[in-house]
């Protein structure tokens, strides 16, 4: 039944490169200086501390660090470390222990259902103008951040009136369809939920290159769960997504995600953390969505109009697709096609998915990203561009900017065609 691949494409080999624990760390303190919490908290003991330090000393008697709460999982630390020490494992599992250790309390519960926001998001989908009146409401934010600790300073995002996959439906599916060229979208809880008009501009964009897309059932990538530590909830979704992707990747489609956060989760953190059969195998042919394009030098096909697109725009570079090396793709098409990018640099947002809604994280999350802000309104551009919707979060609440998708501007530009 196993339909050819996508011609060119690089193979892969399975699962995250291997990386060693804590005996290679030579204290360099390269993944300190990296690290966008440690000048902003001072509690915070920094990924060396927090990894390879402490987990040497673990015998079972050493208990976590609790300022581990405040790691945002960028994984810069991860990223950066010249001994390939495995810190993304080293802090999930810490975050996770814990979480496990500190038992019960509202902020307690209120991590547990930012952890699980694709179950709420489910909910308020179904009535959007009342969940959008309720997130909206001056009273029940100050109520949310009193009782649970979610800060009343942010712009809730707005529920769509219609999700991606409800529009999905409605459009009977597919309008292309190919032996050769398929992909799976995954296409995540803020493009179903929130932003459909990314989901929409990428199946333009691949029905517009002759691919066949399909959108398998799916639950959240686990993305928010590693990052507040609940990885029993993290499982139990990567499980529903292997057994519903699966089937597609047996019979020749390849995965991709308009979000870097959820890419890099499927590709990179699942399989080190879950002993899940074909876990690796999902991680293999899962992609971003522009950088897949870009890999397969498919974007300058595009034939992007310049009429119909912006002429000045920024680009601000998430970690987890920095974390990839597959930030910026759709740069080069853009700029061939006349738009002027102004790149604003390696910056971390500071909004980290849930970290910058939890109350006592505000100020830190702002603190990290200032540098972000200021490069964002150093430059004229009509949006700023990354692939990261909660990163696009916090540039909207930090500046006066529009944050859009790479794959909605692509799409803008192929008006006329
Ligand atoms: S960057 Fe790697 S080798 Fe250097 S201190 Fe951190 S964990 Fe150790
Ligand atoms: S994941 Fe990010 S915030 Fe956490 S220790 Fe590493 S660099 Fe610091």
């Amino acid at each position: 039944m196993s339909a050819p691949r996508v011609p060119d494409l690089p193979e892969k080999t399975g699962g995250p490169p291997e990386r060693t624990r804590t005996d290679p760390c030579h204290s360099c303190h390269i993944c300190d200086e990296v690290c966008p919490v440690t000048p902003v908290n001072a509690d915070f003991q920094g990924p060396k501390s927090q990894g390879p330090q402490e987990w040497r000393l673990r015998d079972g008697d050493v208990s976590v660090d609790h300022s581990i709460a405040a790691c945002t999982n960028c994984l810069q630390c991860h990223a950066a470390c010249p001994a390939d020490v495995d810190l993304m494992a080293l802090h999930t599992e810490a975050r996770a222990e814990h979480v496990e250790e500190r038992g019960w309390s509202l902020h307690a519960l209120r991590d547990r259902l930012l952890a699980n926001y694709g179950l709420l998001a489910r909910l308020g989908s179904r009535v959007p103008r009342l969940a959008n009146w309720a997130m909206d409401n001056r009273w029940l934010r100050s109520l949310a951040e009193s009782v649970l600790g979610i800060t009343a300073e942010r712009e809730a995002p707005e529920f769509a009136n219609e999700t991606f996959r409800e529009w999905w439906a409605d459009r009977g599916g597919p309008q292309v369809e190919s032996e050769t060229k398929r992909v799976a979208y995954f296409h995540g809880d803020h493009a179903n939920y929130h932003q459909p008009a990314v989901g929409k501009s990428l199946v333009r964009v691949y029905e517009h290159l002759g691919y066949e897309v399909r959108v398998p059932e799916q639950r959240c990538s686990g993305a928010p769960m590693v990052a507040n530590g609940h990885l029993e909830d993290a499982e139990r979704v990567t499980r529903k997504n292997v057994e519903s992707f699966d089937p597609y990747i047996e019979a020749g489609y390849d995965v991709i995600a308009t979000c870097t956060s959820c890419s890099l989760t499927l590709r990179e953190t699942n399989p080190r953390e879950f002993d899940l059969d074909g876990v690796d195998r999902l991680a293999a042919n899962t992609y971003d969505a522009v950088e897949y394009l870009r890999m397969q030098d498919e974007l300058a096909d595009l034939e992007l109009d310049s009429a119909a697109l912006p002429d000045a725009l920024s680009y601000h570079a998430p970690c987890h697709a920095r974390d990839q090396g597959v930030d910026g793709a759709a740069l080069p098409a853009l700029r061939a096609a006349g738009v002027e990018v102004a790149h604003l640099g390696d910056d971390c947002s500071g909004m980290s998915g849930t970290y910058g809604w939890k109350e006592e994280r505000y100020e830190d999350s702002m603190a990290i990203g200032e540098d972000l802000f200021a490069a964002a309104e150093a430059v004229e551009a009509e949006a700023s561009l990354t692939e990261c919707p909660t990163c696009g979060m916090q540039l909207e609440h930090g500046t006066d900017e529009e944050a859009v998708h790479p794959i909605e501007v692509l799409s803008a530009g192929l008006d006329g065609q």
